[in-house]
């Protein structure tokens, strides 16, 4: 798929099969094209050309950069607005609900009533995740959940998301840090200026090398599907 906003230029030729049950960071610096695929990814935007190919039964949900919280509202509010966005109400948004609180951190089950304006921004960042979760997705899109997060609190949010990864749940993280992105995720794309520069497995002991230099340097541009197929 490409895609360009009128004249910009955002993605070029990218090639991408998301796998099933895995952690997936996407990474790039600024303007590389992360968010774009991410909402590609989602299904909310359609890219100019190519396809997204997606199973009907996949439900994706996608926390966006910034979060976009309903700062005046109650978390529980925050969360029941996402049940309706998904067609829930009654018991079962109610059940929705209570599955989701589970999720939470005790700190925030116990303040389901106050604003989320009075959470700090890594409470924020948990509580972007639940209201994606209220639509209980196969696939969880989640946008730069580390940016302007004190380090302690960049652990406890990945570290949530990583949780639902060991629950079933297939996650997209988009991230501007390369390194992080190694620890976490199973597989990492390299985003430059819109291309995939490098993908492939965290684990694979020559990949760091292949990540940072694309990372930095855009290296040739892969088509993921014949390197990953391989390995
Ligand atoms: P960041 O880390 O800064 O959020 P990103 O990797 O997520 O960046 P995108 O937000 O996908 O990158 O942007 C890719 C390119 O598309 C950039 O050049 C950006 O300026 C441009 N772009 C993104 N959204 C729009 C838009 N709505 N209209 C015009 N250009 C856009």
């Amino acid at each position: 798929m490409s895609h360009h906003y009128g004249g910009v230029a955002a993605l070029h030729d990218v090639d991408l099969t998301v796998p099933r049950g895995a952690v997936l960071g996407v990474v790039g610096a600024n303007g590389a094209g992360k968010s774009t695929l991410g909402r590609v990814l989602h299904g909310s935007l359609v890219p100019s050309a190519g396809v997204r190919e997606a199973p009907a039964d996949i439900r994706g949900s996608l926390v966006p950069e910034g979060r976009a919280l309903f700062k005046t509202l109650s978390l529980r509010e925050n969360l029941e607005v996402a049940g309706y966005a998904v067609g829930l109400k009654g018991a079962a948004l109610r059940s929705r609900l209570d599955e989701t609180a589970e999720w939470l951190p005790p700190r925030l089950r116990e303040r389901l009533g106050v604003p989320a304006a009075g959470l700090s921004g890594g409470e924020q960042q948990i509580l972007a995740v639940a209201r994606a979760l209220m639509a209980k997705p196969d696939v969880l899109i989640v946008d730069e959940p580390a940016l302007g997060l004190a380090p302690s609190l960049v652990d406890e949010v990945y570290s949530r998301i990583n949780r639902l990864a060991h629950d079933g749940v297939t996650v997209v993280l988009l991230e501007q840090s390369l390194s992080r992105a190694l620890t976490c995720c199973h597989q990492v794309v390299v985003l430059h200026e819109g291309r995939i520069a490098a993908y492939g497995e965290s684990a694979d002991p020559g990949f760091a090398e292949r990540a940072e230099a694309a990372y930095f340097g855009g290296g040739t541009p892969v088509l993921p599907d014949a390197e990953l197929s391989e390995a």
